[in-house]
């Protein structure tokens, strides 16, 4: 029989955030597959466990993919972990599932944090809907098209970036997005330094004039809010269950999702909430 792929949830910065069910794998697996062996081996170490360690990376995920696949093939169990967080999740464990499944190899989950959704929850900002965006390119123009393209996005949008382009990416997001738009910068999140601020996209440029960038950030940037006009087009092409339940997923309660919805489309409150409650 085939072995299991396990993808292990790993700390973020915290070991104490490492769950009992992630030290059982480790524990009972023939590998562990680790984007950054050194990382991963202080976590073993700090919980005392002894296990081969082999590198998966960007880098040598071709090579490795295959290899790994011929131990689970053989029957052998294999945890999956990130440099931090959740594996796949901005890293290329993405193409060791995708292999594991086109190989018949059952893959299975042990939860744990990834950074964005811990940023995202501390945001302050629409956490009913929102899009996760990753890193933005290190080329200007590819960064530029992807700020672009998610411009006018309604969803709260969540960036991972590295200190020494941050300014940069703010200076970007100022210019695409205009300078009112919220964002909060979480940094060093559940460790001692963690510290999540909330600005405008003018004020953190500012900020940044002033202060130096330390640490691993999630930018959450507020989603784009529709202007009076596009919204009354827009509502044309939309039922107005669709309709309600965007104002709710915006943060409203449903009354006032109602009252919105019957404004903008210029009909009486009764007649959007007759519609919405109607049976399907
Ligand atoms: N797989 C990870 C996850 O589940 O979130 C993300 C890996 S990605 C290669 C690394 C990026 O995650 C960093 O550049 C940073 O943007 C973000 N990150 C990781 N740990 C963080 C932390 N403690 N505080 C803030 N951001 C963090």
């Amino acid at each position: 029989m085939a072995g299991k792929l396990y993808l292990c949830a790993t700390p973020i910065g915290n070991l104490g955030d490492v769950s009992a069910r992630c030290l059982e794998v480790f524990n009972a697996v023939s590998l562990i597959a680790a984007e950054d062996t050194r990382r991963t081996l202080q976590l073993l170490n700090h919980f005392e466990i002894s296990k081969p360690l082999t590198s998966y990376h960007e880098h040598n995920k071709k090579e490795k993919g295959g290899y790994i696949i011929s131990l689970l093939k053989d029957g052998k169990d294999v945890a999956l972990v990130s440099d931090a967080g959740t594996p796949a999740i901005s890293d290329p464990g993405e193409d060791l599932v995708k292999l594991c499944i086109e190989n018949d190899i059952e893959v299975t989950s042990i939860p744990g944090a990834v950074a964005g959704i811990n940023a995202l929850i501390l945001s302050g900002l629409n956490t009913r809907r929102f899009a996760f965006e990753g890193f933005l390119s290190v080329n200007k123009r590819h960064r530029r098209e992807h700020l672009e393209s998610v411009k006018n996005d309604p969803h709260t949008l969540i960036f991972y970036e590295a200190p020494h382009k941050l300014k940069n990416t703010i200076s970007d997001m100022q210019k695409i997005f205009g300078g009112d738009r919220k964002i909060a910068l979480a940094r060093e999140l559940t460790k001692v330094h963690e510290e999540v601020i909330r600005l405008t996209l003018d004020e953190a440029a500012a900020y940044y004039e002033i202060n130096n960038p330390r640490g691993e950030y999630v930018i959450v940037v507020d989603g784009a809010k529709e202007t009076e006009n596009e919204a009354e087009n827009q509502w044309e092409n939309v039922s107005v269950k669709e309709h309600v339940d965007r104002f709710i997923a915006e943060g409203m309660t449903q009354k006032d999702a109602i009252k919105k919805a019957a404004e903008a489309r210029g009909v009486p409150k009764r007649e959007v909430y007759n519609e919405y409650h109607k049976e399907d």
